[in-house]
């Protein structure tokens, strides 16, 4: 079975996020961490093994290199919590979905947050390479009634929102889905929908308005989709297996986990946190975009990225020499690392009662 709960994929969900095989590895890697670490709180535990097969690592080394998830995932391969994980892009594809509460707009929004178009009044609306349309954090709104977000995007307030639904779900010791209790407000799906977005946000394209980095080939309409070199045609595309490009990826992001310390710290305020992180992930958006420019190639008469030249298109990131591919799997080491933090604080929060 192909299609599952009525969803049907009906445009291309890969623009939406991490690739869905990302999305499942990220999610598979920090829910193994979990469960190894001795601190991590048993019933969390005693949820993350009941919902969540996990693969030695050597096992996702090998999926990294070796497997096609593609964009009609299939049940039987995600069990519980996985299959969760995707629930969002399969909603966000839904071209007639209906509108989400309490947002009151269609899932797709909940994905990223524009920080330019949260500008103030007066100055530019649009990336710019130097980065100077990057609004000061100061002028994030944190109120729904905010018009401008119905262009900008609800990131923040998506994660702020899965993570508060999370926690009411484990005091109410609504786990897993209930056939007697209609509606889907369990654990499982609230946990999925939270890792969902948290993942999304280590995405540099997820901060900005210029989501394709459009802006570094003079906005021309048929311009290469860099998002989508950035995320799954490295790792996923049939047509180019790319097996050593894979396998150092993965092994990047094995190392970037070790060194855990080194990432910014993010506010316990789950909102907050998600600001951090877009913040800090922006500041990438110029070197994307470069490797772009640097990686363009003709294919079939049509603009197109060499994916392989993309990620070794090399800078200074952070006063470290690194290339793009490096670049990449830090930012996915990021994404595991804050799926395993947000689901710790949701566990704790349930318990404190506060
Ligand atoms: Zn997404």
């Amino acid at each position: 079975m192909f299609v599952l709960l009525g969803v049907v994929l009906l445009v291309n969900g890969q623009a939406e996020a991490w690739s869905y095989k990302e999305h499942v590895q990220l999610t598979r890697i920090a829910v193994a961490r979990l469960l190894a670490s001795p601190d991590t709180d048993p019933d969390l535990k005693k949820f993350l093994s009941s919902t969540t097969p996990t693969l030695s690592l050597a096992d996702e080394r090998q999926f990294m290199i070796e497997a096609h998830v593609g964009i009609e995932p299939q049940r039987e391969d995600l069990l519980g919590l996985l299959w969760w994980v995707l629930v969002p892009d399969l909603e966000a594809g839904r071209r007639d979905g209906p509108a989400v509460e309490p947002f009151g707009v269609h899932e797709r929004l909940l994905h990223y947050i524009d920080l330019e178009l949260l500008n103030a009044p007066g100055k530019p609306l649009e990336y710019h390479d130097d980065l100077s349309g990057l609004p000061d954090r100061s002028l994030i709104p944190r109120d729904l009634s905010d018009d401008r977000l119905k262009r900008a995007g609800f990131l923040p307030f998506a994660v702020e929102h899965s993570s508060r639904q999370l926690i009411r779900s484990i005091r109410e010791h609504r786990i897993e889905p209930d056939l007697a209790v209609p509606g889907d407000e369990h654990a499982l799906r609230w946990a999925g929908y939270l890792i969902h977005y948290v993942q999304d946000n280590t995405q540099p394209h997820h901060a900005t308005i210029d989501y394709k980095s459009v802006s570094y080939f003079g906005h021309r309409p048929d311009a290469p989709n860099v998002h989508s070199e950035v995320e799954w045609r490295g790792v996923d595309d049939p047509t180019q297996p790319l097996p050593d490009l894979r396998a150092r990826l993965f092994d990047q992001t094995q190392a970037w986990l070790a060194l855990a310390d080194t990432f910014p710290r993010v506010s316990e305020d789950a909102f907050e946190a998600t600001l951090d992180v877009a913040y800090a992930s922006y500041r990438y958006l110029p070197m994307i975009g470069r490797a772009a420019q640097k990686s363009l190639i003709e294919e079939g008469g049509k603009p197109a990225i060499d994916t392989r030249k993309f990620f070794e298109h090399r800078e200074n990131v952070d006063g470290m020499p690194m290339d793009l591919l490096t670049l990449k799997a830090r930012q996915q080491a990021w994404a595991i690392l804050r799926t395993e933090a947000v689901l710790r604080a949701a566990w704790a929060a349930a318990k404190a009662g506060d």
